[in-house]
């Protein structure tokens, strides 16, 4: 339990934000997803648009038509600023911009930047006209953007479950066929370890390690799960090596009392010293804090992985909305804080498909969120879904097809970019540095389809061996000066507009 102490301070922090909050200047956007989502590239992006206010998008357009304050001609300038926690790592924006841009816009400069590994911060402040009303004039709204792994997310169901209940889940799940040879290394060795016998540090290190490569190798392809807690062993952030991760499950009887001295004592001391000393803290200082979300969700990986991977990303959603359930419960959030009034999934890297389908990959996750909401009573927030590219890497173009699923003499609706040295279509691999036009396949009309196995996205693709490729980030667009254009992009103004539009009126 918390001193009293430790809940005054806490509520002082809390009540210091909230000052802020309820003046209406600040809000705290998290934004979150499993590692690889997109979170990197959504925030710089974002940050890149809203600090280029008054630039024009490629051929002279309003790059973000959708995000009313700025269609509108009142979001006057956005700039950064020291951000309010001092403890949180600053987002690297600078940095990541310029790996995405590259040195002297050279192809081979530009990189995807290093991808979220803990959580960060960065507070962008928007200068604007309100609209009309008592309030018509100038304003300002600080942004303080909270980009944090999904991974610690999916953790919060864990303060709930003890040790030997978590250890049961743990083999269950292990147990699916789709696992059985990932998880045969660790399960083999447990196999021959006494849970009562004598507590050996040697033992409770091989466990944890050869259980971390077992949900490693789960979350790589082609299984590509989702939920795979605890969520520090796969993203460790700043814990990596500390004993607080050496701790592995164990097969044991709900109920039973582990005697002290035991390896099953010592590994459930650890798992609980994990949800008090990661978990919670995690919760209070930066997850209960939030106002507004965006969850960015891999789909077309999932897509990929076929049908047990879209099945577990559905538990995984559910899981993140309970999560977000469960912070309007909690006695601090609820006397401190205004609870997450919106929260919005999306559906990252849509560019790799053509807009024909993108529509329809928003439905898929739609429909995977569809039954996470109705299984979250009570979350009271507004959910909306989303498909979008945060950089847009391709253009579209129309090939001429030589076989495949819409036959010969046929057009495909393709995608063109510059494939990521090393990324391979059958025999040809590609050396990063030349464009290439690809077919991606469509998405079904219906998203009931692929939850049920009928539908084979390699088949989809013209040539079958292929997955979606990594491209380059976009060639960079500058103005007559020289400066940068904002990046190109799908429907990043319709995630602004629903995340602060109703800030900014
Ligand atoms: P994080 O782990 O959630 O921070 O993921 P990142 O933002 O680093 O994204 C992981 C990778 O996904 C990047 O290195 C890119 O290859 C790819 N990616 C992310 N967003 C986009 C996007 O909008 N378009 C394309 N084409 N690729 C993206």
């Amino acid at each position: 339990m918390p001193s009293f102490v430790d809940l005054v301070f806490e509520a002082q922090i809390a009540a210091q934000s909230l000052a802020e909050t309820l003046s209406g200047r600040a809000l705290r956007l998290g934004v979150t997803g499993l590692s690889g989502a997109g979170k990197t590239i959504f925030v710089t992006s974002l940050v890149h648009h809203l600090t280029s206010i008054g630039a024009r998008g490629m051929r002279g357009k309003n790059p973000l038509p959708v995000f009313r304050v700025h269609a509108e001609g009142r979001l006057t300038r956005g700039f950064l600023e020291p951000q309010p926690d001092d403890a949180v790592p600053r987002f690297a924006y600078e940095d990541h911009l310029a790996a995405l841009t590259g040195p002297g816009d050279k192809v081979e400069g530009r990189e995807w930047p290093q991808s979220t590994t803990r959580v960060s911060e960065l507070r962008l402040t928007l200068e604007f006209e309100r609209a009309a009303g008592l309030r018509k004039g100038p304003a300002e709204l600080a942004i303080d953007i909270v980009d944090y792994p999904g991974e610690w997310l999916l953790d919060l169901p864990l303060l709930e479950k003890s040790f030997a209940q978590w250890s049961r889940e743990a083999f269950a799940a292990a147990s699916v066929p789709a696992r059985a040879a990932v998880a045969a290394p660790w399960r083999d060795y447990v196999s021959t370890i006494d849970p009562a016998g004598k507590l050996d540090e040697e033992i409770a290190q091989r466990a944890a390690a050869l259980f971390k490569s077992y949900l490693s190798g789960c979350r790589a392809e082609p299984i590509s799960a989702s939920s795979l807690p605890p969520g520090r062993f796969l993203m460790p952030g700043d814990l990596d090596g500390s004993p607080l991760l050496t701790f592995a499950p164990l097969p044991l009887v709900e109920g039973d009392v582990s005697a002290s001295g035991t390896l099953a004592a010592m590994m459930e001391r650890r798992y609980e010293a994990y949800k008090a000393h990661v978990v919670k803290p995690f919760f209070r200082d930066h997850f209960a804090r939030l106002d507004r979300q965006i969850v960015l969700v891999d789909t077309l990986a999932a897509l990929n992985a076929g049908p047990a991977a879209l099945h577990d990303l559905e538990t995984a959603l559910v899981e993140v909305l309970n999560a977000f359930r469960t912070g309007r419960n909690n006695i601090l959030a609820m006397l401190f804080r205004p609870k997450i009034d919106k929260i919005l999934f999306a559906a990252t890297k849509a560019d790799h498909l053509n807009h024909m389908s993108h529509d329809r990959l928003e439905a898929v996750l739609r429909h995977l969120t569809a039954r996470a909401i109705a299984r979250a009573e009570g979350l009271g927030a507004t959910v909306d879904v989303i498909a979008l590219a945060a950089v847009r890497a391709t253009h579209e173009v129309k090939v001429a097809a030589k076989s495949g699923p819409f036959g010969a003499a046929s057009e495909l609706p393709a995608v063109v970019g510059i494939p990521m040295k090393g990324e391979r279509i059958g025999a040809e691999i590609f050396d990063g540095l030349s464009e290439a036009a690809i077919f991606p396949g469509e998405l079904p009309k219906d998203p009931n389809v692929v939850f049920s196995g009928d539908v084979d996205m390699a088949a989809m693709q013209e040539g079958g061996d292929y997955r979606f490729l990594r491209f380059r980030p976009p060639i960079p667009q500058r103005d007559a000066a020289g400066n940068l254009l904002p990046l190109p992009h799908i429907r990043l103004d319709r995630a602004l507009q629903f995340l602060l539009g109703d800030r900014l009126k």
